[in-house]
């Protein structure tokens, strides 16, 4: 029997008089004949809250997903500013802004709690777009950058392998001026693996915000009423986690050999 899936406008299926013919028919048929009288019945009275999923155990905390976006993709390039120190960046990695839109995708489940006739809310997606990028404005000829290094002849490959090992020093170091961008990427996802971590750190308190939000039926009526609701509430927590985590990521940053240990 599938509760959620009768259709309360459609009209009633026709039963056979309770009394006569039916009850001569055995005990399993009578059975059969109650449960089928009870669910019309209780299917029109009942509120659409009720068709909704009930509420299980909470979930797990989620993973989100980092998805890497460009340097065309954000308001503020930071290609375009040198360091403190008056270096210029080869390669960047930052978290998003608010005001450049971090969240790609943020995907909400709903259950009803009869008990407590409310609505519950669990994350089931979270995707977070970061900055990660090479500054290709800032190394121009004679610099060379290489994507594959199989694209190299042999008479290349001594000089490239010392630009190579150059690339292991921060700032990056190359004397014949090769530039390799697959290192480059790898020391920016460095970073991207560390903001992660933050995020992880940040994610249970996130979570918990997300399990308080209560809306009762008369609210939202239904499970898309409820998902739109709880959507509009859930949003500004995960801007305070975004914010929360960039903080916490910059302070970390901050540190005097940050960059020479990664
Ligand atoms: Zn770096």
């Amino acid at each position: 029997m599938i509760w959620g899936k009768v259709d309360s406008a459609r009209t009633p299926p026709r039963l056979p008089p309770v009394a006569g013919p039916l009850l001569k028919r055995g005990a399993a048929k009578v059975q059969d004949y109650i449960e089928h009288v009870g669910v019309a019945r209780v299917v029109v009275k009942k509120r659409p809250c009720e068709d909704a999923p009930p509420c299980q155990e909470p979930t797990n905390v989620i993973k989100p997903t980092l998805k890497e976006v460009k340097r065309s993709d954000v308001l503020d390039d930071p290609c375009l500013r040198p360091d403190k120190k008056g270096r210029w960046p080869a390669g960047v990695f930052r978290p998003l802004y608010i005001k450049e839109k971090p969240l790609s995708s943020l995907d909400i489940q709903a259950c009803y709690d009869r008990q407590a006739d409310t609505w519950r809310f669990a994350i089931s997606a979270l995707e977070i777009k970061v900055l990660l990028d090479i500054c290709e404005n800032n190394l121009l000829p004679p610099i060379r950058i290489i994507d594959d290094i199989s694209v190299l002849s042999s008479s290349e490959a001594c000089d490239a392998l010392a630009d190579v090992i150059g690339h292991f020093e921060y700032p990056i170091r190359v004397t014949f001026w090769y530039v390799f961008r697959p290192i480059l990427i790898a020391h920016e996802r460095h970073h991207k693996q560390d903001y992660e971590k933050v995020i992880m750190l940040k994610l249970p308190e996130f979570e918990n915000k997300v399990r308080e939000i209560l809306i009762t039926c008369q609210e939202a009526a239904d499970l898309n009423n409820a998902l739109q609701k709880g959507q509009a509430a859930i949003l500004p927590w995960a801007h305070v986690l975004l914010t929360n985590a960039e903080q916490e990521y910059s302070k970390a940053t901050l540190q005097p050999d940050y960059e020479e240990k990664t």
